[in-house]
């Protein structure tokens, strides 16, 4: 056996964790006793590179809770990290895009973050570590979004360790936010994250004034983004949406998800043509609203063109920083009056909101559980990474056995 120095620390953590395990005993209520002593958790160890690492589960203090994980989306977010980086997060512990069961929690966990009473067993999803940030609250629709708070699935790694969904357990502390989402299946809960993204952004665009019933809606950009923004659209009551992507498949899922038309901007050459492609669409009408949802500054760049004089536009595209954009402050803002809305991540109350979301988008038929065309077991997320890269698939997921 290969003895290290890491080696020795794990059986230092195990006999530590064992022996709280023996005098805290009643400290905490627990389900049926099956949890293990040890979880598997997909570490980001290197560029493209996940190693799945068996760390002891630690005891539950009366304010944690331990969570079997079901499943978890791969996030844009994950792919850039997985690639590049970006945050300097590596070894870190990834995804946060998922959804268990709580096996065992503390004494002075009562009720989830909305006041929704929680007991072993019940379904949950994470939202944001709160770490008392007065300003982010569930019940003022006008405070900030939790863009920058700290979520599991990119936090540093620690001595705990279980801090990410791409793993079997994870080890939720006190401070942080957590919804009870027992009335949903696993499906719907993996897509909750993303789905919060496009409830938060379709919030942002009603800030305008200019979105209403019967609104003409382009949405540019039909991956996971732009087609739940369709279905975000459909739910209240926007029917009138011209799809805008480059690719045959993704806009045919547009249209499934409640489209009325759709562009292929490469049939047309040039963005004036491109322009007019969008006005027949509508039937010689430009658009009240835009959304832009793709990652490219070109993107943004155009999409003014598709947008009537005293229309709105919500750019919620750039999660990253993907680089500048060329605009023609004249023509494109100045003279038509368009009015802007930018929109990043969400806040605490659109998370709420997006679990009713989930439910009216079926109740109404659209096909929202579609959006994930992969899962993959744990051990084989590389693979997973490598489809989410090659960009085959709409969503991606890790679900456990
Ligand atoms: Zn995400």
């Amino acid at each position: 056996m290969d003895i290290n120095s890491s080696n020795i620390e794990q059986i230092v953590k195990q006999v530590l964790a064992e022996m709280g395990n023996r005098t805290s005993a009643g400290a905490s209520s627990s389900g049926n006793g099956t949890i293990p002593k040890t979880a598997h958790v997909a570490f980001l160890t290197g560029l493209e590179k996940f190693e799945i690492k068996e760390y002891p589960i630690p005891e539950v203090g009366d304010d944690d809770i331990l969570v079997k994980v079901e499943g978890c989306g791969v996030c844009g977010t994950d792919a850039h990290e997985y690639k590049r980086d970006p945050f300097g997060l590596i070894p870190v512990a990834l995804g946060h895009e998922g959804t268990g069961e709580i096996v065992k929690m503390g004494k002075n966990v009562t009720k989830d973050s909305a006041g929704k009473a929680l007991k072993v067993g019940d379904k949950v999803v994470t939202c944001m570590i709160f770490k008392d940030n007065p300003d982010i609250t569930m019940y003022d629709l006008n405070k900030q979004n939790v863009g920058g708070a700290d979520v599991y699935g990119l936090l540093p790694d620690d001595d705990v360790h279980l801090n990410g969904w791409f793993s079997d357990y994870l080890f939720i502390r006190k401070g942080s936010t957590i919804f009870n989402v027992s009335d949903l299946d696993l499906d719907s809960r993996i897509l909750i994250e993303p789905c919060a993204v496009l409830v938060h952004a379709v919030e942002r665009a009603k800030t305008t004034g200019i979105l209403r019933f019967n609104s003409r809606v382009v949405v540019q950009g039909c991956g996971p983004i732009g087609l739940i923004c369709i279905a975000v659209l459909r739910t209240m009551g926007v029917e009138n949406i011209v799809a805008v992507d480059g690719n045959e498949k993704r806009l045919a899922f547009a249209k499934e998800m409640g489209a009325c038309a759709s562009v292929n901007f490469k049939d047309f050459k040039g963005i004036e043509a491109m322009a007019d492609g969008v006005k027949a669409a509508f039937g010689g009408y430009l658009a009240d609203f835009a959304f832009q949802c793709t990652g490219s500054p070109a993107g943004h760049s155009n999409i003014y063109k598709f947008i009537r004089n005293g229309g709105g536009l919500c750019e919620l595209g750039f999660f990253i920083n993907g680089g500048d954009a060329t605009i023609n402050p004249h023509f494109d803002i100045c003279s038509k009056e368009i009015t802007t809305v930018g929109s990043w991540v969400y806040t605490l109350r659109d998370y709420a909101t997006t679990f009713d979301f989930l439910k009216r988008a079926q109740a109404i038929g659209l096909p929202i559980k579609k959006l994930i065309t992969h899962k993959y077991p744990l051990e084989q997320i590389n693979d997973a990474f490598v489809t989410n890269l090659k960009q085959e698939g709409l969503k991606i997921a890790i679900v456990n056995k």
